[in-house]
């Protein structure tokens, strides 16, 4: 019977380490560009590693509660698009005629469910309208006014317009309107671009995937040009066979390459692991094409990569096993 016993306890003490061994935690970005140390003030980089770290808590309270991954996705995301030094939400860039356009989308790796809504101009966290397009809808991806108005009625919080733009983003669009006229361009050129979008990674207690994006675009964007963040496949992916994925650049090129289930695709049929899928499509494929960004993925069992081709990337991480970071410019682990 004692003997019987001590297996017993042997045996539940296995379950329970088992249940335990599952890795989670999360990776966001807040954009890659134009970040240097020379470029950031002390100030200015405290108040963005305030920022992601505000987010990073945020994400991986909900995944060390045992919530799921995409909650832990929309936690750590609401907080950046709130955050005006970010551009999503309130902060976002302008486009062409001082308006803001905003993209998100967001995915689940455990039944590849999806949602994203493109070109909304009315509502505060569209990651949610994202998610409730996922959730609440027959559809994937909807845009533009009929995407404020699903969200609207779904009752996600409606803000003014005005409530998204800043003086910072305004002055942006100056800067970069002024120097396309000394040059005499017509082209919507993103010079000296800082892109400031905001994504996440994470993966929960159960050992499920989820990632998602939100964005304001890019400054100068044509009216209704839609980039790569809200597009499933292109700014955000996420499979539990391979990794979930959030990317941010030059959307065009990440349309055009379908970045983020190419790094998904590259595990599956290729074999890489999430390091050198991930390093590949940035540094080679990418570069190769003269686009310019970074993403940052994970794997299921809590590998992180986090490849960017420009001078530097806002990123963060915190793991269950103790592994955490805020970083900014290039070569910091
Ligand atoms: N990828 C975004 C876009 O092209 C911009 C960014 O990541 O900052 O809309």
């Amino acid at each position: 019977m004692k003997k019987h016993l001590s297996l017993l306890t042997i045996s539940l003490l296995c379950l329970i380490t088992v249940a335990n061994s599952q890795t989670y935690g999360l990776v966001l970005h807040g954009g890659a560009g134009t970040i240097t140390k020379a470029g950031l003030s002390k100030e200015r980089q405290n108040v963005y590693e305030t920022g992601l770290q505000k987010a990073l808590d945020a994400g991986y309270f909900v995944l060390d509660e045992g919530g799921n991954a995409e909650d832990a996705v929309i936690a750590a995301i609401r907080i950046l698009e709130d955050d005006s030094n970010f551009n999503s939400a309130r902060g976002s860039v302008l486009n062409a005629n001082g308006a803001v356009e905003m993209d998100a989308s967001i995915m689940k790796g455990v039944d590849l469910n999806a949602g994203a809504v493109a070109g909304v101009t009315t509502v505060r966290h569209p990651i949610e309208a994202a998610t409730k397009v996922m959730l609440s809808s027959p559809h994937v991806m909807m845009s533009n006014a009929g995407a404020d108005l699903f969200a609207k009625e779904q009752g996600l919080e409606i803000m003014p317009t005005s409530y998204f733009i800043t003086k910072g983003s305004q002055a942006t669009l100056k800067g970069v309107q002024d120097r396309l006229k000394e040059q005499g361009s017509v082209e919507s050129e993103y010079p000296d671009w800082k892109f400031g979008t905001v994504g996440v990674a994470a993966l929960d207690k159960q050992g499920n995937l989820a990632a998602g994006t939100s964005t304001g675009g890019m400054t100068n964007k044509m009216h209704n040009r839609i980039g790569d963040s809200p597009i499933i496949g292109a700014g955000t992916y996420a499979n539990n066979k391979t990794c979930a994925v959030s990317c941010t650049g030059h959307g065009e090129y990440f349309i055009r390459l379908n970045l983020a289930h190419e790094v998904s695709a590259l595990m599956l049929y290729k074999g890489y692991d999430v390091e050198k899928a991930a390093s590949f499509m940035i540094h080679k494929s990418l570069s190769d094409m003269g686009g310019s960004g970074g993403l940052v993925a994970m794997d299921r069992k809590g590998h992180i990569s986090m490849p960017f081709n420009t001078p530097g990337m806002f990123r963060a991480y915190q793991m269950s096993d103790g592994r955490k970071s805020v970083l900014m410019f290039k070569d910091e682990e």
